[in-house]
């Protein structure tokens, strides 16, 4: 049993993808976003109650982690028509960082996540988050480096002995480089601390670059924070 499937299901998650999906996009290059919002239904929640929510999953899967596998068919149907996901994480591909499994065993329709191999945000991501804040109403963004991160050791390694990479590794992993160059030297673990410096960049670049977001920001609609998620702990921490 889950908990976020105990919790009763609100009538106004019903019923928006539809909406959205028509309609949303053009009516975001035309009209304000809150008037394109009340064209369906989104959250309740607010920013401080989804990371409430992310941070008593988080630590039911530290405590006792589960699957959300006996009620996946009854959430299914439920968000079949409709989405009103309530946090966006922009997280590391590393096959160990689902999360939907981290955050407490979710199932289907609770979060919008954006994945990729160090968790950057580019072109694509960014245009994903907007959507996610901008179209779906999402009010709380994450972006969750994680404890031993390949991508980010791989930027630390550019960084200390100019090791070059093949293809598209090479400007994927250049991305991280800049936190990793300003990490350098400083006390503790290398890696570690470009995780870290890594996910609060990103977290500020979502918050700055991006016109939505920043609107929804300074209105007190959204909240952008960067996260660490540990590989041995499974607990995930939070910071500006
Ligand atoms: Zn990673």
């Amino acid at each position: 049993m889950c908990y976020v499937c105990d919790e009763e299901r609100r009538p106004s998650r019903r019923g928006f993808l539809s909406v959205a999906a028509s309609g949303a996009l053009a009516g975001l290059a035309m009209t304000s976003l809150p008037a394109f919002a009340a064209g369906g239904a989104t959250t309740n929640l607010t920013a401080d109650e989804a990371l409430a929510k992310l941070k008593a999953g988080n630590d039911k899967y530290v405590s006792g982690p589960e699957l959300c596998a006996v009620q996946l068919n009854a959430q299914r149907e439920h968000v079949a028509k409709s989405q009103a996901p309530w946090a966006t994480i922009v997280s590391c591909a590393d096959s160990r960082v689902p999360p939907e499994l981290l955050f407490g065993g979710l199932g289907v329709g609770e979060l919008f996540v954006a994945r990729n191999a160090g968790n950057m945000v580019d072109t694509a991501t960014m245009g994903t988050i907007e959507y996610g804040s901008g179209v779906l109403g999402v009010p709380l963004i994450i972006v969750l480096g994680h404890e031993r991160c390949g991508a980010v050791a791989a930027a630390c390694e550019v960084v200390e002995k100019k090791t070059k990479f093949p293809a598209s590794i090479a400007p994927m992993v250049n991305a991280i480089v800049p936190a990793a160059r300003a990490v350098k030297g400083k006390p503790g673990d290398f890696v570690d601390n470009a995780v870290r410096e890594s996910a609060m960049r990103t977290a500020k670049q979502i918050a700055t670059k991006s016109p939505i977001v920043a609107d929804l920001i300074k209105k007190g609609k959204v909240k952008v924070l960067a996260g660490r998620y540990d590989l041995d702990e499974g607990k995930v921490e939070y910071f500006a």
